[in-house]
């Protein structure tokens, strides 16, 4: 692979993944020799088919839990391999374990062999189903660690704690974002998740399906803005963890009359049983990454959903041809 010596290189796993692949096109445009890593257990290769053939791109297909080698020096790890969605590491509670722990622990060896810089894909998921309200990044959370979120929210966790101890044992250069629930396009439409589930029910004509009586809330943050937020974490010296995400909180039912008025369709939820555990309130304390990172979200919600449902719009109808999903 042709690389100039003076060109940054960063490894980024679970690159073929939601987040990952919009990392991978940001530090490309920044001039960066990107190294996808991914085992494609939740992830698309058609999320970055796009990068193929660059010249400053790569793609390592390996499950970073078991095992993790990359030629060559690195620059920069972000750790983005992981379930996201309860859908999937609920299926996958194990690999979701494994890809926490083992996994970090892997990238962790090798940021030390490396001399890298390695920052993890946390996420307000440590907070649990949270007592304090906005989350700051002091609060330590209130977790059921047996509970069926108990292999998400304790894999991150366990996460943020052996990087931490990377970072004041042996002094490696660490950063931790807390990421809350992020969208844009390149999500699955059937992870799961409240905002594809409700896009493409209404595309697809159906009733919204509400979780409990619908008063939970979320913040929904655009993907770019998240991404920049990592950006600047990534190239700041802070090392302790830093919430990224929208503050901007709305209520389940409000977001589904919400998406209602942006098809055009008249709002008709279908109430179904709040999953066990599930956040009664989620919105981050920015004050940090305002300060810190003079970070702030730029895409409202109106906008961000105005492009993630044109990305939707052409993948409901590939669905629809039996293509995907
Ligand atoms: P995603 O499922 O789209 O991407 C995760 C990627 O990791 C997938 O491509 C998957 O194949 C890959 N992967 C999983 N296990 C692996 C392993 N053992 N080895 C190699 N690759 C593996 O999910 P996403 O939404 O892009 O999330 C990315 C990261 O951000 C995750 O760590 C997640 O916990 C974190 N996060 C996401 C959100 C969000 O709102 N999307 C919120 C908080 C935290």
């Amino acid at each position: 692979m042709a690389t100039n010596s003076e060109q940054k290189r960063v490894l980024i796993t679970g690159g073929a993944g939601f987040l990952g692949s919009h990392l991978c096109d940001r530090f490309l445009a920044e001039g960066y020799h990107v190294i996808a890593m991914d085992n494609l257990i939740t992830g698309d290769l058609a999320n970055i088919e796009h990068l193929f053939g660059k010249e400053s791109f790569e793609f390592h297909h390996a499950d970073v839990s078991k095992f993790v080698f990359v030629p060559g020096k690195l620059d920069y790890i972000l750790h983005f391999a992981s379930p996201a969605s309860p859908i999937d590491y609920l299926k996958i509670p194990i690999q979701t374990l494994k890809v926490g722990s083992l996994g970090t622990h892997n990238l962790l060896g090798l940021a030390r062999v490396k001399g890298a810089r390695m920052l993890i894909a946390s996420t307000s998921e440590v907070y649990g189903d949270p007592e304090i309200h906005p989350q700051v990044e002091e609060y330590f959370g209130n977790v059921n660690p047996v509970g069926p979120r108990g292999c998400y929210d304790e894999a991150k966790r366990f996460q943020e704690a052996i990087t931490m101890a990377y970072h004041n044992h042996h002094g490696l250069e660490t950063r931790i974002v807390r990421i809350f629930n992020t969208y844009g396009p390149r999500m699955r439409l059937n992870d799961g998740r409240v905002l594809p589930a409700f896009l493409s029910q209404a595309l697809r004509g159906e009733n919204l399906t509400v979780f409990g009586d619908g008063s939970q809330t979320r913040s929904f943050c655009y993907v770019d803005d998240l991404v920049e937020g990592i950006y600047r974490l990534l190239l700041s010296d802070y090392a302790l963890p830093v919430n990224i995400g929208n503050p901007d909180e709305i209520t389940i039912k409000e977001f589904g009359e919400e998406i209602a008025k942006l098809m055009n369709v008249e709002f008709k939820p279908t109430y179904q049983e709040l999953p066990q555990n599930d956040p009664m309130k989620r919105k981050p304390d920015i004050t940090k990454a305002r300060e810190i990172l003079g970070w702030e979200p730029k895409v409202d919600r109106a906008e961000g959903l105005r492009r993630t449902l044109e990305y939707f719009k052409e993948h409901v109808q590939v669905a629809a041809a039996g293509q995907v999903n």
